[in-house]
């Protein structure tokens, strides 16, 4: 694994709503190395999606430092890919050209990209179908597609699998892993299941509500391909779970989807 890649430094973030202010994330610190997948982890309301967004630049208004390959993030670009929970895809363009989205496929270098990428996510034969014909896990696949057809220095993923069915699930975590090797693509993947989340990780960051804070980072130094049912894994589990039951409020641990 390679030179750091993104340091976040003393990060706040708060949201004036009616009801007052919203503390989302307290000095949040994390630094993370050029090739390293890393899955972000924690209940609904801790700030996940907002952790994610400010790292994508979709959202400037806090208080820290957020810095990519060095130069501190002042709004969206293609060196940030973005992946929502909803694949959003244009629904009248192929799959081709969706992967494509305003470059010409009618470049060859572009139509190599995007043939390779068909490949990597394996919708071979798909090329010219529309998003209406395709499942949730293809359509999501797509976007994938999309976005590293950009050579984007890092992937941002926000529960990129919570709608899928848990079969689908396994094998687009298995995909995913697939691209990761084959890219080293720098992935910060958010999900509230304990499973994908150390399933796919380096390391996996654990966060904490009210405010949104680092509860603890755990590394997951186990090889690749995992078995989710091996005793190391199970291990790592439990650590995680543990965690989460040192929060003590039941509800928190339910909304984990523990
Ligand atoms: P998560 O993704 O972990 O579920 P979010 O990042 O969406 O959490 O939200 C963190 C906290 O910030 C929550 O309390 C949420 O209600 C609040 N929040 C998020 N977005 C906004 C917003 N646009 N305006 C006001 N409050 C927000
Ligand atoms: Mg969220």
């Amino acid at each position: 694994m390679g030179n750091l890649l993104l340091e976040v430094g003393r990060l706040n973030k708060a949201f004036e709503t009616k009801k007052g202010l919203v503390h989302a994330l307290h000095d949040i610190n994390l630094d993370i190395k050029e090739g390293e997948f890393i899955t972000v982890i924690g209940p609904s309301g801790c700030g996940k999606s907002t952790l994610l967004k400010i790292v994508a630049g979709l959202d400037t208004d806090h208080n820290g430092n957020v810095r990519l390959g060095g130069e501190e993030v002042t709004g969206p670009g293609i060196d940030k890919g973005f992946i929502f929970q909803e694949p959003r895809l244009f629904p009248w363009l192929t799959v081709e050209k969706n992967i494509a989205a305003d470059l010409s496929l009618k470049d060859p270098q572009v139509r190599a990209k995007v043939d390779n990428l068909i490949e990597l996510v394996k919708l071979q034969g798909f090329e010219k179908s529309y998003p209406r014909e395709l499942s949730g896990g293809m359509a999501q696949r797509v976007s994938i597609a999309r976005a590293l057809l950009r050579n984007p220095k890092i992937l941002l993923l926000d529960e990129p699998f919570g709608a899928l069915d848990a079969f689908t699930r396994a094998h687009m975590q298995e995909v995913l892993l697939d691209i990761w090797q084959a890219n080293r693509t720098t992935m910060v993947f958010v999900t509230h299941d304990i499973d994908e989340a150390v399933f796919l990780a380096n390391r996996v960051v654990i966060l904490k509500p009210r405010p949104g804070a680092i509860r603890n980072i755990v590394p997951v130094d186990l090889p690749f391909p995992r078995k989710k049912s091996s005793t190391s894994f199970q291990e790592i589990r439990y650590k995680i779970l543990n965690e989460f039951e040192k929060l003590d409020e039941l509800e928190l641990v339910e909304s984990a989807g523990i």
